[in-house]
C-alpha cells in the first residue's frame, strides 16, 4: 500500500499552522514541507534509495525529523542510536544495520567512526525532489534497537503502517483534538518520542520537542506554549509534580500517558490531586508504543487499561493455552502496530512470535473489563527511569575487571529512578573490592547502566540447577539497604 507524507499532506491542506517547536524556534507545516523536500534531495544525490539504512546518533534536535520524513520519501530505512551508549557499545549495532550513511549531531561523533555531522548534512544548493511525496507503507521504515535478554541487542523492525495504526489507535482513545500540542521529551530514539513525532504530524498538530528531560522546561510548555498531551515515565513525572508545587494545570492540557515501566498507582493519584489527568499505558517497542492504555473516562491509575481500538491482549499459561480473566500468565499482543520482526535475525524474530502473536514477556492480568495489570517480567530486565537494562551486559563488564571471579547484577527498587542496578561481585583470592569499579564500568558502558553499589560476596547463591538465585540477591539487597 502507497500512503502520503503527513507533513506533505499537512503543507497541502493548512501550511500555516505550527508542526514543530524546539528551543523557541517554531515552524509551520509549509516550513516543514520545505526542509523535508530539501533533505530529501540531498538524500536522492547522494544515491539513498528503497531499502537503505541510515544509522544516526543524535539527542533530540529539529534535523531529526526533517532526516525521519526525508527518509521515509526515499523509502530508506531510519536506525536511531541511544545517544548515551558508548562508543564500544554502539559498535555492534552500526555493524548490525550496515548503514550506508552514518549520521551524527556534531558532538556525539567522536563515538561514531566515519560519520558525517548531522547538522552539516543537507547541501545548501539541493535541486528538489521529482519524486512524488509518498511512500511504501509495509517496508520496514524504522529499526529500533532494543537489548535481548542475553544482552545481545536486537533491532525490532517497524513499518510506516505500523506507526499510523498507533497513531489512529490512540487518537481514538483520547478522543478528538482540534490542534494536538504534544510536549516531545522522550528521546527520538525510543518507540515513545517516535510515536509522538508521528502522532502530531497523522494529526496536524504540533510536536513541542525538548533536546532533554528538563521540569522546569515542561512546566513552561504546559503553562505558556500550550502544550495539550505527554508523555512520561514514573520518574520524569514526579519530576513535574515536584516543580509545579501548587501550581494548577491550565485548561489546554488535556492529559499525560505514564508508561515505559512499572507505574506506581499512588503516584498517579498525586498527579490527580494536582489536576493532571495522567493515563497509565503499557507499551513496547515491538507494538509500536502504546498497547493499552487507560481510558480517560474511566481512568483510576490501577490498572494499565484495556487494549487500543485496533490491538487485542491475551493471557496466556505455561502450556501456551489462553487463561481466564483474572488468571496470571504471559502477556500476549496482537494488531496492526506489531513490528515485522527483528532485523536479521530469523531465529530471535520465531521466538518473539506465538501463532502470531506477539510474546511480549511481561506477566500480567486482566480484569472482565479486560484491563491489564503488570505483575512482573519473565527476564531480568532492569528499568531505571525508562531506559532498559540487561544485568548480562553489565556483568560481561564486570568478568573483565582483575579482580573479579564472577558477578550478579540485580534491579532493586528505589524512590527516583524506579529500579537501580546493584551488583554482587565475587572476588579473585587475594583481593578485596576494588576502588574503580565504578569507573571501570563506565569505560565501556552507558551511564545509566553503572551499579548503584557494588557488594562482595564469598559466592553467588544458586539453585539446584546451577542457576544464579536473583530474587534471593534481589531481596538481600533490599534488606541491607546497600
Ligand atoms: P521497551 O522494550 O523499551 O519497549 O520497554 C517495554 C517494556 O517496559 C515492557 O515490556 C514492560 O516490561 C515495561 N513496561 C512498559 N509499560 C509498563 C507499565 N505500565 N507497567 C509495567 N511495565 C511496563
Ligand atoms: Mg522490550
Amino acid at each position: 500500500m502507497r500512503v502520503g507524507c503527513p507533513i506533505h499532506e499537512g503543507a497541502r491542506r493548512h501550511p500555516e499552522a505550527e508542526a514543530l517547536r524546539f528551543a523557541g524556534r517554531g515552524w509551520t507545516f509549509g516550513e516543514l514541507d520545505g526542509e523535508v523536500a530539501r533533505w530529501t534531495a540531498t538524500l536522492e544525490a547522494r544515491g539513498m534509495g528503497q531499502g537503505d539504512r541510515v544509522a544516526l546518533l543524535s539527542t533530540s534536535h529539529p534535523a531529526v525529523t526533517f532526516l525521519f520524513w526525508a527518509l521515509g520519501r526515499v523509502g530508506a530505512v531510519f536506525a536511531p542510536l541511544n545517544a548515551r551508549l558508548t562508543r564500544a557499545e554502539l559498535e555492534p549495532l552500526v555493524d548490525a544495520v550496515a548503514p550506508r550513511l552514518t549520521l551524527a549531531l556534531e558532538p556525539l561523533r567522536d563515538r561514531l567512526p566515519g560519520a558525517e555531522s548531522l547538522e552539516a548534512f543537507p547541501d545548501r544548493e539541493a535541486a528538489s525532489s521529482s519524486r512524488p511525496p509518498e511512500w511504501e507503507a509495509d517496508t520496514p521504515r524504522v529499526i529500533l534497537f532494543t537489548s535481548g535478554t542475553t544482552g545481545r541487542p536486537k533491532g525490532a523492525v517497524l513499518t510506516e503502517a505500523a506507526f499510523r495504526a498507533s497513531c489512529r489507535a490512540s487518537a481514538l482513545n483520547l478522543g478528538p483534538h482540534p490542534a494536538p500540542r504534544w510536549l516531545g521529551t522522550l528521546p527520538l530514539f525510543h518507540v515513545g518520542g517516535l510515536a509522538m513525532l508521528t502522532r502530531t504530524a497523522y494529526e496536524g498538530g504540533c510536536l513541542l520537542l525538548h533536546e532533554r528531560f528538563d521540569a522546569d522546561a515542561v512546566n513552561r510548555a504546559i503553562d505558556v506554549e500550550g502544550a495539550s498531551h505527554a508523555s512520561f515515565v514514573a520518574t520524569t513525572l514526579e519530576r513535574v509534580l515536584d516543580a509545579r508545587a501548587d501550581r494548577r494545570l491550565p485548561d489546554t492540557f488535556r492529559c499525560a500517558l505514564i508508561g515505559g515501566g512499572p507505574v506506581p498507582t499512588a503516584l498517579l493519584t498525586r498527579a490527580r490531586a494536582a489536576g493532571l489527568r495522567a493515563l497509565q499505558t503499557y507499551g513496547l517497542t515491538e507494538a509500536c508504543s502504546q498497547v493499552t492504555t487507560e481510558r480517560p473516562d474511566e481512568a483510576d491509575g490501577r490498572t494499565a487499561g484495556p487494549p487500543l481500538p485496533g490491538l487485542e491482549v491475551r493471557i496466556v499459561g505455561t502450556d501456551g493455552a489462553t487463561l481466564a480473566v483474572g488468571q496470571e500468565g504471559d502477556v500476549e499482543v496482537r494488531g496492526s502496530t506489531l513490528m515485522a520482526g527483528y532485523w536479521n535475525q530469523p531465529d530471535a524474530t520465531r521466538d518473539a512470535f506465538h501463532d502470531g502473536w506477539l510474546r511480549t514477556r511481561d506477566v500480567g492480568v486482566t480484569d472482565a473489563r479486560g484491563r491489564l495489570t503488570l505483575l512482573s517480567r519473565r527476564t531480568d530486565l532492569i528499568v531505571r527511569g525508562g531506559e532498559n537494562l540487561y544485568p548480562a551486559e553489565i556483568e560481561a563488564v564486570l568478568a573483565n575487571h582483575p579482580a573479579i571471579a564472577e558477578s550478579a547484577v540485580v534491579g532493586v527498587p528505589e524512590p527516583h529512578w524506579g529500579e537501580v542496578p546493584v551488583a554482587f561481585v565475587v572476588l579473585r583470592p587475594g583481593h578485596v573490592l576494588p576502588e574503580d569499579l565504578d569507573a571501570w564500568c563506565r569505560q565501556s558502558l552507558a551511564r545509566f547502566k553503572v551499579p548503584a553499589h557494588f557488594v562482595a560476596l564469598e559466592t553467588l547463591p544458586r539453585n539446584a540447577m546451577s542457576k544464579v538465585e536473583r530474587p534471593v540477591l534481589r531481596k538481600r539487597a533490599m534488606s541491607q539497604a546497600v
